[in-house]
């Protein structure tokens, strides 16, 4: 496979040569670094590049340049190059033109001149744009195979796994790939065999479990200690950030996630909400970013690892992980968050995994080019997720049970729904029926109004339909309201819930009603549901951990 290519562009001589110069001697081996000196020049040198099928991961681009500016040429090399990076190099009196940009033409990242020195000013941002670049094209960098059917819901499963703990893979469809039909022959394998999943120098899979993938990846799927500080079920931004704060603080901490850390906000293709980051930042990248800083502060991570019991031994709590296994801790933060419900229509459970699926990954949307796509759901998951699969899909038909977005989604999703020539809106409409052999193949919509039905083809459904807690792991002895959520702290003193607190002082904000037990994110009655949110109550919750600790 050839190196992908950084090209940068800028008329001055010195400035050209120092930027080129600076990401060839960082950058050098594992990307070819294409100097030009202005922006018609780069233009050609990008549709060269197509032609050849060279991937472009990043273009550094001068502002001022006199025959076109940077923003113009990035604006046309979006056409060449649409997933690259894009870095512009401003003077400080172009920073609004270059705010700007980031909307206008998706401009990733806008440096101020100079950048001396490199390590501090320039490779910082770079690494992060070239991490994203890796993580949005695993095929370039990847050397584990996926071999299996398309519509196969374990399949799908695995490369769900790989994708969000950021294993590159390539994917194999046997029926469409000769290679994948190569590897099939080669592995002498049997249908019940698939996926395949080929690791270089191991054994290949034949259709493993998470947990044999997990392992054979070298992923840590056991903890190391007998009793740890904390142990924080569920690796979501609650877990993470808990996990953060705590082990910064010194207290020994080991969190255990069931499927891949980052939990919902993994899924997200865009999260613009999140302080610190003008253009918003995928979750994929934020969930990244937040392991390399839980392995920074050394708290220990189980993957693969479903928690499915709970219990109080004296001092100690337990959690029990399913298959076999347990982690005791003087405290635990629940951080287990929510999953989807499911959509009760005929026939949708047995095409579930085969086109029908509870919401969606950020690289799901290259799966759907030029297909039609369902979105069942009207809040902002639902909105963002038609919008990153628009990108990608013939056209997007959200279904929409109410007569109106704007009561559920944030003006600026809805005002781009709206906007989006490939987004059509089904209004006041449900799915009644899936149909379809061994995958999913068309829909029955109902109009709520009027009654009558249509049949539509359809591959692709992605539902999003508001979530239930993951709390039945907790056994009764923690109190939960009548759907499920996590009571905490005064909620708990209510006099219709009091007998379930056994201390004389009050529950602190974030404690069950055991106590050293705490809850933090959506899993927690009366949340936000919001990443800042559980970020933040992560944080807190390890705040009143260490309160908890010093009284016991
Ligand atoms: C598609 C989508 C887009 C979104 N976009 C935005 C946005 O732009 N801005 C915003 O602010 N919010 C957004 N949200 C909401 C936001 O992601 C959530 O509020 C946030 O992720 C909640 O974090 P959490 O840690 O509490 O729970 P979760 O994110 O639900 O994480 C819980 C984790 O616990 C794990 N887990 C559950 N049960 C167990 C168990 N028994 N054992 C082990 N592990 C377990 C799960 O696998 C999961 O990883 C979005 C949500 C979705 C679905």
């Amino acid at each position: 496979m050839s190196k992908p290519t950084i090209v940068t562009v800028d008329d001055d001589p010195l400035v050209s040569e120092a930027i080129t110069r600076d990401l060839r001697v960082r950058y050098g081996a594992e990307f070819r670094i294409v100097r030009t000196t202005s922006g018609p020049e780069a233009l050609t040198v990008l549709a060269e590049l197509v032609l050849k099928d060279r991937p472009v991961a990043l273009i550094a681009a001068d502002q001022r340049m006199p025959r076109m500016t940077g923003i113009e040429m990035l604006e046309q090399a979006r056409v060449h190059a649409p997933d690259a990076k894009f870095l512009l190099l401003t003077a400080y009196a172009d920073t609004d033109v270059a705010i700007r940009a980031i909307n206008d033409i998706g401009l990733d990242y806008y440096l101020l001149k100079p950048w001396d020195p490199p390590d501090e000013r320039l490779y910082p941002v770079v690494d992060d744009l070239l991490d994203d670049w890796r993580h949005e094209h695993p095929d370039h960098t990847s050397d584990v195979r996926v071999v299996g059917h398309r519509w196969s819901d374990r399949s799908h499963e695995v490369k769900n796994f790989l994708a969000r703990n950021h294993v590159p893979y390539r994917w194999l469809d046997v029926e469409r790939d000769d290679e994948g039909g190569r590897l099939v022959e080669l592995a002498h394998a049997e249908p019940a065999d698939l996926p395949l999943v080929l690791v270089p120098d191991a054994e290949t899979l034949r259709a493993p479990t998470t947990l044999d993938l997990a392992e054979r990846l070298g992923l840590r799927t056991r903890p190391e200690q007998p009793l740890y500080d904390v142990c924080i079920v569920g690796g979501g931004p609650a877990g993470l950030a808990a996990a953060v704060y705590a082990a910064s603080e010194g207290l020994s901490t080991i969190v255990v996630e069931r499927e891949a850390p980052g939990g919902q906000a993994g899924q997200s293709a865009a999260i613009e909400n999140y302080l610190g980051f003008p253009k918003g930042l995928s979750g994929s990248d934020l969930t990244q970013r937040a392991i390399a800083q839980v392995s920074r502060f050394g708290a220990e991570m189980v993957l693969a690892r479903d928690v499915v019991g709970f219990e109080t031994r004296g001092p100690v709590r337990a959690v029990v992980l399913g298959g076999s296994g347990e982690i005791e801790a003087r405290a635990v933060i629940v951080a287990s968050g929510v999953a989807y419900r499911r959509l009760d229509a005929d026939g949708l459970d047995d095409l579930t995994g085969r086109g029908i699926y509870y919401g969606a990954n950020a690289t799901d949307a290259p799966q759907v080019e030029g297909e039609d796509v369902y979105v069942v759901g009207a809040a902002n998951s639902a909105g963002q997720a038609a919008l990153n699969l628009s990108r990608h899909a013939k056209r997007v038909v959200m279904v929409v049970r109410s007569g109106t977005l704007t009561d559920t989604m944030s003006r600026y999703l809805v005002e781009r729904i709206v906007a989006s020539p490939a987004i059509e809106v089904r209004y006041r409409t449900e799915v009644a029926a899936a149909r379809g052999d061994g995958h999913l193949e068309s829909l029955t919509l109902v109009d709520r109004d009027t009654g009558v039905r249509d049949e539509v083809d359809a591959s692709w459904l992605f539902v999003f339909i508001g979530a239930s807690p993951r709390t039945e792991w907790l056994g009764p002895g923690v109190v939960r309201n009548d759907r499920g959520f996590v009571i905490t702290g005064q909620d708990l003193l209510r006099e219709e819930r009091s007998s379930g607190w056994p201390l004389a002082r009050s529950p602190y904000a974030l404690e069950t009603s055991v106590p050293g037990v705490f809850a933090a994110g959506d899993v927690r009655l009366d949340s936000m549901k919001r990443v800042a949110s559980a970020v933040g109550e992560g944080a807190m919750a390890v705040y009143l951990v260490h309160r908890y600790l010093a009284t016991t």
